[in-house]
């Protein structure tokens, strides 16, 4: 008997079925832009190896003004065909289904030529569209549904038809982006109308045995978005139309309210599609921070959803369904939203990974093989990057020891950890401490290394992390001052009025940290929801509650403080800086940019403005918190370096500055592969 009855079950489908309930929801990796075809089917196929039930591509566009930009990918030529051929014939080969997006982006394209139902610009681009006449309308829609065509010749199992997010179709439905008095526009009815066209006619076009998934907005989170009740009425003209299923979409790209990011509880919109069950009768898919098997198991279990789609989690391990189907759920490696190695890759224009796993979309160039020599290794230093390192050797067949003075493996993960909002990060540690002991490594914590003992071992990797940096201001030595990891590990609690100097990712989190009171909202969705003022959409058109956010006051009076003359946050990730700036917003902390720091003491932090040092200004506070940045730690790798023994350098004890799990772990993890 498997602990995931409902995950695991087949869904048939009629002309087939999917062995099971996870769907790999779209994502834009980048991949298909190489043109690097070999490299796109091996991503896939190692999905389809790790047992997904039905694999999602990237957003493919039917047409150059519907492509999300520039280069973007489309399914418009022969070449077009036979290069997702590739694709579809390794994940076959595999024992995998896949289907296509198709994604046109309407006004969210990035250039000149896009279109939309109105000449209506987005917030989140700086191409107003055109408005589309009548024969605009039907080019869109023969384009799309002759993509539908080509994807089926291509040997796809089926197209999603992209709906929500507030692209083209989406624009459609609501009057915010659709102002037309033709037929297209005006009534619900008028409305719909695009979506309903598309459908059809893409399934007149590619027959009965194709899959057809409709991605449907259940909850735009933008003004004027659409009701419960036209969510209801589109479904079941969509399922008349001839979708095999219906996708959940949540919220559109330019909603201000955060629907994937680590912050929002687990599952925190399954309970949207669940008001779709029982509407239509085909298949209903959730989506939405979903990254554990246990987490899908309980939204099916409860009746959320027939499927459930995982995006990311499929990043972070392609073997996420065969790990749960073998009862080896605790050795997935699990997403933990953090955005940083995929999403905010994919809008900085490079190509997506993941923190946790390098080798995601990585699969042909970062291969991990087992050694031909084994080797006796010593990793000292059991955060990301030496945790990495350790896991990947020891994976090749290497006798690896991993060695750290800490009572606890992790490092700095143990400090993002105590961040409310960052949960995510227990999960890793204890996916590295399952994987560490799966893997057999000797592991000796609470254990100063020393050139004596890294002696005689074949390799030795040096991880020793940061320290962090000395500011040097005056006064930084009065009981009043506690660096950031005294702060986090509680073992200082600052006053009701405190300054925290350096607004970097450190600076970002200990305010947050220090704002907050109570549970998390992380783990609290009803408290979650009225702080960024999400509502049920069967009350609020949208889902955005009318007196909007309503947050706690917050447990201190923070001022954050940076010498740089910039917006704070500008550097944290692409998109998730703006969630951590309004999170901080919504508890009053007061950015102050530009500064010098003049002096520390007991009234609290003296600072000047500008190169001239002007403005002489008291922030009074109880207490200063350092959060200005890290330098390495290798005092143990210059004892090795002047003992003459042979060492590796990786992580924040390599270079600190703008040191993040992420490069951590993908260094580590490549250094491992090449030893
Ligand atoms: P950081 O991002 O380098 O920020 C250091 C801050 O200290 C900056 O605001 C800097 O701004 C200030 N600073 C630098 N030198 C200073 C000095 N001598 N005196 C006073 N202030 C100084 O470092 P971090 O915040 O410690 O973060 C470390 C790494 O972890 C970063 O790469 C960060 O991205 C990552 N991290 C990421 C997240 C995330 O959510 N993605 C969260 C936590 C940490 P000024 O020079 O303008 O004063
Ligand atoms: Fe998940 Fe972060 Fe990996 Fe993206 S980079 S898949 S959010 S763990």
């Amino acid at each position: 008997m498997t602990t995931y009855p409902h995950l695991l079950a087949p869904l048939d489908l009629g002309f087939t079925t999917l062995k099971n309930r996870v769907l790999m929801g779209s994502m834009h990796t980048g991949l298909e832009e190489t043109k690097d075809w070999n490299r796109v089917a091996e991503f896939y196929a190692e999905r389809a190896r790790g047992d997904v039930g039905l694999m999602v591509t990237g957003g493919i566009g039917p047409n150059l003004e519907g492509s999300v930009l520039p280069g973007a990918a489309m399914m418009t030529t022969q070449t077009d065909i036979d290069n997702h051929g590739i694709v579809t014939k390794r994940v076959h080969d595999a024992g995998g289904k896949i289907a296509m997006q198709i994604l046109h982006a309407g006004r969210y394209a990035y250039g000149p030529m896009c279109v939309a139902p109105s000449a209506v610009k987005s917030p989140i681009s700086p191409f107003p569209p055109s408005e589309l006449d009548e024969d605009g309308i039907e080019k869109q829609i023969s384009d799309i549904v002759a993509t539908a065509e080509r994807a089926k010749q291509a040997g796809y199992d089926g197209v999603e038809i992209m709906g929500s997010e507030g692209y083209f179709l989406n624009q459609f439905l609501v009057t915010h982006t659709n102002k037309r008095t033709d037929r297209w526009g005006g009534s619900y009815e008028n409305r719909m109308r695009l979506p309903i066209e598309v459908v059809r006619r893409a399934r007149e076009a590619v027959g009965t045995d194709f899959i057809i998934i409709y991605r449907l907005s259940m909850i735009d989170l933008v003004p004027n978005g659409s009701t419960f009740d036209e969510v209801v009425q589109l479904a079941k003209e969509i399922e008349k139309a001839g979708a095999t299923i219906i996708n959940t979409g949540i919220g559109w790209h330019e909603a201000r309210i955060p629907t994937i990011a680590t912050s929002v509880p687990r599952a925190a919109f399954a309970w949207v599609t669940k008001k779709l069950m029982g509407q239509v009768g085909i298949p209903v898919i959730t989506s939405n921070r979903i990254n554990t098997p246990d987490v899908a198991e309980d939204v099916l279990a409860t009746g959320c959803a027939d499927m459930v789609s995982m995006a990311r989690p499929m990043l972070a391990d392609a073997h996420f369904v065969a790990k749960a189907a073998a009862g080896n759920g605790a050795q997935i490696a699990p997403c933990i939203a953090c955005n940083q190695a995929c999403l905010d890759h994919t809008f900085s224009g490079k190509l997506s990974s993941c923190l946790v796993n390098p080798r995601a979309c990585n699969e042909t160039e970062l291969v991990i093989e087992t050694a031909t020599t084994p080797k006796s290794i010593a990793v000292v230093g059991a955060g990301p990057a030496g945790l990495s390192a350790a896991i990947t050797a020891a994976e090749r067949g290497h006798k690896v020891t991993l060695i750290d003075r800490a009572d606890e493996i992790g490092g700095q993960l143990n400090m993002a950890k105590q961040v409310p909002g960052k949960e995510e990060f227990w999960g890793l540690v204890d996916w590295y401490r399952t994987m560490v002991a799966e893997m057999g490594i000797e592991v000796r914590l609470g254990t100063e290394a020393t050139v004596e003992t890294l002696t005689g071992f074949d390799e030795v990797i040096i991880a020793t992390g940061v320290l962090p940096r000395d500011t040097a201001i005056p006064g930084q030595d009065g009981a009043n001052v506690h660096s950031y990891i005294d702060v986090l590990k509680k073992r200082s609690v600052p006053g009701k009025r405190v300054a925290v100097i350096g607004a970097g990712g450190i600076g970002f989190d200990v305010s947050e940290f220090l704002v907050h009171q109570g549970d998390s909202l992380t783990e609290n969705l009803p408290d979650w929801m009225v702080e960024w003022g999400v509502s049920d959409p069967g009350e609020h058109r949208g889902g955005l509650a009318p007196e909007g956010s309503q947050p706690d006051a917050p447990a201190r009076a923070v001022t954050l403080l940076q010498r740089k003359a910039e917006k704070h946050g500008k550097r944290l990730g692409k998109t998730t800086g703006w969630i951590h700036r309004a999170a901080l917003n919504m508890k009053d902390v007061q950015f102050v940019a530009g500064v010098n720091y003049e002096r520390i003491d007991d009234d609290g932090l003296h600072v000047s403005f500008g190169e001239a040092r002007e403005n002489p200004t008291l922030i009074e506070v109880d207490d200063i918190v350092m959060c200005a940045g890290q330098v390495p730690d290798r005092s143990l790798a210059d004892a090795l370096e002047q003992a003459g023994i042979a060492h590796h350098i990786i992580g924040g004890a390599d270079v600190a500055a703008e040191l993040d799990a992420k490069r951590a772990i993908d260094q580590g993890t490549r250094l491992a592969a090449t030893l």
